[in-house]
């Protein structure tokens, strides 16, 4: 598991690599995919090191509601709100996790096939 030194997304949040911040909040960040899979994908961080969604407990049941506004504040602030959008978290390797530190990808502006592939 990557240090939090070690951490790109820890390292956005600090301000140290740089990213398309399209929204923030107290404990959350909000910034664009690099490889953007829609017209609109986000990602939304906790500013907290959190490793995945499976490290969560109820100590952060605020932290997830707060994930979850500025989740659609996003989707609000990209037009996508009415016509829906998708919140994914994914965990380990099957569900292609690769950046452990916990993001919710706000997917949106296309027909978004289901299942996923
Ligand atoms: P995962 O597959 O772990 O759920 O999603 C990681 C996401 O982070 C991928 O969609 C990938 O394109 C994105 N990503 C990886 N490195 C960076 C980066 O340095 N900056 C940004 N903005 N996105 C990144
Ligand atoms: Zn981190």
């Amino acid at each position: 598991m990557a240090e939090v030194g070690d951490c790109i997304f820890c390292r956005i949040v600090a301000g140290e690599l740089p990213a398309e911040v399209v929204a923030r909040s107290p404990h959350t960040l909000a910034f664009r995919d690099l490889d953007p899979q829609a017209p609109t994908h986000v990602l939304v961080v906790p500013t907290e090191h959190v490793a995945d969604a499976a490290a969560l407990g109820p100590e952060h049941a605020a932290l997830l509601a707060e994930l979850a506004v500025t989740a659609r504040e996003v989707a609000e602030a990209e037009g996508v709100r009415d016509r829906g959008y998708r919140l994914v978290l994914n965990v380990g390797d099957d569900a292609g996790n690769t950046v452990p530190h916990l993001h919710l990808h706000v997917l949106g502006g296309r027909r978004l096939e289901w299942p996923p592939g």
